[in-house]
């Protein structure tokens, strides 16, 4: 956590375009994100939200423009520094649940075993399944198993965390349970980016809410503007149809 700088940015993209071969997946995307901010990114399937967030999480490369984390490129960061929470759980099904989460630490950390178990337990506790640790992740429900992820996650320490539709695989019993994980983190002042369709999370939780069209950044507006006032047509077709 020492090299977090307040004050800077958490995320700063400029220009930044990307193609797969000739075809153009991001335009020109401008962005910034504060330390302790909450950004949902919504918009169509294929619109390229799962692209920034995996080149943000430095799963990917990028053409064009610049990306910085707290004012370093993203390959300056620290292992860890960056959490990602995809919509599949990718848990490793033979540990348990308290071996899922201690495995990082550990391995890339270096942590002692036992101070590594520690903060697993306090982060089970805080997605609120410390009695789950010593099952494996297929004795779990998927609402449960993504709970699992997130802690594993957190158990990096990261600065920044990043969802990636965490809750569209999920039984919709099981939505909420992993919404309100989220919330809690929101509160506890953990930067956030999260794509999802879920608007009523976006409405409780989000600072500002960017819409994403054919690999363009189209706007970027707290909630209140969004749900009211949307400046582009396409948002506003985009939110009739979902809301
Ligand atoms: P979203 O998450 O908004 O659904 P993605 O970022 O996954 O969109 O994808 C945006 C576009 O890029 C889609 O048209 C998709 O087919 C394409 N795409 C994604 N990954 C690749 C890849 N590895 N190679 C080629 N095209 C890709
Ligand atoms: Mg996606």
């Amino acid at each position: 956590m020492a090299n977090i700088n307040q004050g800077k940015h958490a995320v700063t993209m400029a220009q930044v375009s990307k193609w797969y071969d000739d075809f153009q997946v991001l335009r020109d995307i401008t962005l910034t994100v504060d330390h302790g901010e909450k950004l949902v990114i919504c918009g169509p399937s294929g619109s390229g939200k799962s692209t920034v967030v995996r080149l943000l999480a430095g799963l990917e490369t990028h053409q064009e423009g610049t990306i910085k984390l707290y004012g370093q490129p993203v390959d300056a960061q620290g292992r860890g520094d960056v959490g990602m929470v995809f919509q599949q759980f990718n848990l490793f099904p033979h540990l348990s649940v308290l071996d899922n989460l201690i495995l990082g630490p550990m391995r890339a950390l270096g942590m002692p075993r036992q101070e590594a178990r520690d903060r697993a337990m306090a982060y089970l506790e805080r997605v609120r399944i410390p009695e789950q640790a010593g099952k494996r992740p297929g004795q779990l429900s998927g609402g449960q198993q993504q709970r699992v992820a997130i802690a594993r996650s957190l158990c990096m320490d990261p600065k920044l965390m990043l969802f990636d539709e965490p809750t569209s695989a999920l039984d919709p019993e099981m939505i909420a349970e992993v919404l309100d994980v989220m919330e809690d983190l929101a509160r506890d002042g953990m930067t956030m980016i999260c794509v999802t369709h879920e608007m009523g999370f976006a409405r409780r939780v989000a600072d500002r809410i960017a819409f994403m069209d054919a690999g363009e950044m189209v706007e970027v507006d707290p909630p209140e503007i969004a749900f009211s006032a949307p400046k582009s047509a396409r948002f506003a077709q985009f939110l009739d149809k979902i809301l």
